[in-house]
């Protein structure tokens, strides 16, 4: 059955519901049939044996009693009819048939009814009983009356053999109508199945086309048209990301290459060669950065959220990265200086988190101009914790702003390719505290500084409560 596709089972199913339901209400109609029949038959019988018995009871003598009988089954040629005396000897004895009752086939007469009911099987077929007890002038009279039902219960037995004959036949019919409804019905999946087949990772801008009718089948196509939209939108950031990333390998490798033809072309002063190295040292640096930061991203990417997490002290992590930066600070004359940092206990992985902060005090200083400041501060939001770190630089335009993180993205792209800059440490940053469940946001205004917070949740333990410390 699991090999049929969904029309086939749908069908069979169908049919095979159809015949039991079918073969339910047979039976239903026969017992029905049957049972009526009885109750006729019986309601026949009361009035009958009432009415001999009245006859019975008035009679004077043992020949009226006869003759009561007899006009009985004159007009009853049917009924069978049985009177035994007090003393067991049998009156009057009238049976279109031998009675050999089978004793198996056979109901007894239940209860002490006046009247008690039951059916007995004659080679003549099926007969209805009544039997009784009635007083009459020659003393207590057993009477037993029946009648056939045979021809009602031929009847009622060719009607179910009519039903059962016409099983296949309805059969037939609803597997017809089976296969047409689910035809009919699985269309629209046929239409989406070539729809979505045709669609291939170069043309994802191609969607399936959603059935009118408001069913799930609507929805079913919908959603998968939601789907593709979402892969669209990340192939086209993979092939953005793609072409950036090979634009920027190949500009150092440019430059790399030319330095070394220049260098080779003709004989050169010593200070020119070691300019040329300095050249090359810095495109190889940069190279360095590139693939390194490449590799971070595609690290993000492949589920480093699934990586190290273990109770971190924000505040200490932030004073080493701000002490590996002070040089740097100092050279370029721009005070570092932590305004306010309690205590902070968060959940991560310390290395990602340190190479965040970094990344970000890297930025401060390397767009502040000379003589600059940059602030940091740190305080407790709800269970976890703020850091703001800000400079008082040239600011990102406004509508850079919404696509600072995003890779690649520098906003002056010479004055960053100067510094080394590859576009990528804010998408890193916001990779990083994403997959640590933070939020990182900016915020800039062009001549007055930029001020970035990153929110990170706490360290849910119990530990929480004794902070642990990196002198411990
Ligand atoms: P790298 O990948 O080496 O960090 P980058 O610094 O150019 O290169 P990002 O750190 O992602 O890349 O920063 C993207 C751009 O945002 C930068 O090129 C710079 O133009 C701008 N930017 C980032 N931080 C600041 C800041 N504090 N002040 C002014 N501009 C900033
Ligand atoms: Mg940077």
């Amino acid at each position: 059955m699991r090999r049929l596709n969904i029309r086939w089972r749908l069908t069979l199913w169908f049919g095979a519901a159809m015949i039991l339901l079918l073969l339910i209400r047979s039976f239903w109609i026969y017992f029905i049939m049957d049972w009526r029949t009885t109750l006729h038959t019986d309601s026949q019988l009361n009035l009958d044996i009432s009415a001999i018995s009245t006859q019975l009871r008035t009679a004077d003598d043992r020949s009226q009693l006869v003759q009561a009988l007899n006009q009985y089954v004159m007009r009853h040629a049917a009924a069978e009819v049985k009177v035994k005396g007090p003393d067991n000897s049998v009156i009057f004895s009238y049976a279109p048939g031998q009675d050999v009752r089978s004793p198996s086939s056979t109901k007894e007469p239940q209860g002490h009814e006046k009247w008690a009911h039951f059916t007995t099987e004659t080679p003549n077929g099926r007969r209805r009983a009544v039997s009784g007890q009635v007083p009459s002038s020659i003393g207590n009279l057993s009477i037993e009356l029946s009648l056939s039902t045979q021809d009602r219960r031929d009847e009622v037995l060719s009607f179910a053999l009519t039903l059962f004959t016409t099983l296949p036949f309805v059969f037939a019919a609803a597997l017809g109508v089976g296969y047409f409804v689910s035809s009919r019905a699985l269309t629209p999946v046929d239409k989406m199945i070539s729809d979505a087949q045709r669609i291939t990772g170069l043309q994802l801008n191609q969607r399936i086309a959603v059935p009118e009718s408001r069913d799930e089948l609507a929805r079913l196509a919908r959603t998968l048209n939601e789907m593709i939209n979402r892969l669209h939108q990340s192939f086209e950031d993979m092939r953005r990301f793609t072409a950036d990333a090979a634009h920027d390998l190949r500009t150092p490798v440019t430059a790399l290459r030319t330095a070394v033809e220049v260098s080779l072309m003709a004989d050169h002063t010593t200070e020119e060669y070691q300019a040329s190295l300095h050249t090359i040292l810095d495109e190889a640096i940069h190279l360095s950065q590139l693939t390194s930061q490449l590799l971070d991203l595609s690290r993000e990417d492949h589920g480093a959220k699934s990586g190290v997490s273990e109770p971190v002290r924000l505040d200490e992590l932030i004073a080493i990265a701000t002490a590996d930066l002070q040089l740097a600070a100092q050279k370029k004359g721009i005070a570092v200086e932590t305004v306010q940092m309690p205590p902070l206990l968060v959940s991560g992985d310390p290395i990602r988190l340190r190479r965040v902060f970094m990344n970000l005090l890297d930025n401060a200083l390397q767009y502040t101009p000379c003589g600059g400041n940059v602030q940091i501060k740190g305080g407790p939001l709800g269970d976890g914790a703020l850091i703001t770190i800000i400079d008082n630089g040239p600011g990102i335009p406004e509508d850079e702003l919404p696509h600072i993180f995003d890779r690649f993205r520098r906003v002056d792209k010479s004055r960053t390719r100067q510094g080394g800059g590859t576009g990528l440490g804010l998408a890193i940053c916001k990779a990083i505290v994403e997959a640590h469940g933070g939020r990182i946001h900016m915020d800039s205004a062009i001549g007055y500084g930029t001020r970035v917070s990153v929110e990170l949740p706490g360290y849910q333990a119990d530990a929480s409560k004794e902070l642990p410390s990196d002198n411990d």
